[in-house]
């Protein structure tokens, strides 16, 4: 399920473009303001978020840089929405870090081709994808893996967790990053709770010997890898 933070204080659009949105299958979260949006966020841990110029307490591109600066966020797929086109020559000029914009009144189909062309480019957020690493295969679309055509059997839990390091792979992640990008900054797990699920990723990739793959490094955390060393 794909999920779509939609940040627009003008109820009749907001409601207008969230129906739209749900409608084709995204599950929508909605903010008024960017108090509304900072708390969403952190609950909702979106795919993609539609960011409105003009927002009561603060202006929507203050906002995205803030977004910016939080490594979990900086590659969130960001599209600003603006009452005029020559807003967004000041947007561009403040270098706010959208990835795309609209200018209002939104066209809906515009809108759903630009959602669908910035969730395939982003590496790792994408609905239909199928990546591969070394000898493992994920589809996210059948939410399947498999190692030379052999499916191997995995948790939800622990398909998350390979879906975040084949996207991150060979960088070392500690237990609490693990836990921001995979179970969402506000949700309350202990850190333990991340070395279980390594555990449970490790014995489903045991029987196809990949399970080197998950890699510990002491006093810092986890690493994905193909190469086994
Ligand atoms: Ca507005």
């Amino acid at each position: 399920m794909t999920r779509i933070l939609l940040i627009e204080d003008e109820p009749a659009i907001r409601e207008m473009i969230r129906f739209a949105l749900v409608r084709e299958g995204y599950e929508v979260d909605e903010a008024g303001d960017v108090a509304e949006a900072r708390s969403a966020i952190a609950d909702a841990h979106p795919d993609l978020a539609i960011v409105d110029w003009m927002l009561p307490d603060m202006p929507g591109v203050e906002f995205i840089r803030e977004l910016r600066r939080e490594e979990i966020y900086r590659e969130l797929p960001v599209i600003m929405l603006t009452a005029r086109a020559e807003e967004y020559d000041k947007v561009k000029g403040l270098d706010s870090g959208a990835d795309d914009y609209m200018t209002k009144p939104v066209a809906l189909r515009e809108l759903f081709s630009r959602v669908k062309a910035l969730l395939r480019r982003s590496r790792g957020y994408g609905e239909d994808e199928s990546l591969k690493l070394g000898r493992l295969v994920m589809d996210t679309a059948s939410h399947s893996v498999s190692v030379e055509g052999k499916a191997v059997t995995i948790g939800n839990t622990e398909f998350k967790l390979l879906h975040f390091f084949m996207t991150h792979p060979d960088r070392v992640y500690s237990r609490s990053k693990l836990l921001d990008f995979v179970w969402g900054q506000s949700v309350f797990v202990e850190e333990r709770t991340v070395d279980v699920h390594i555990l449970r990723l490790r014995k489903a990739l045991k029987p196809f010997g990949a399970d080197g793959m998950v890699q510990t490094v002491r006093g810092a955390g986890y690493r994905f890898s193909a190469n086994v060393g």
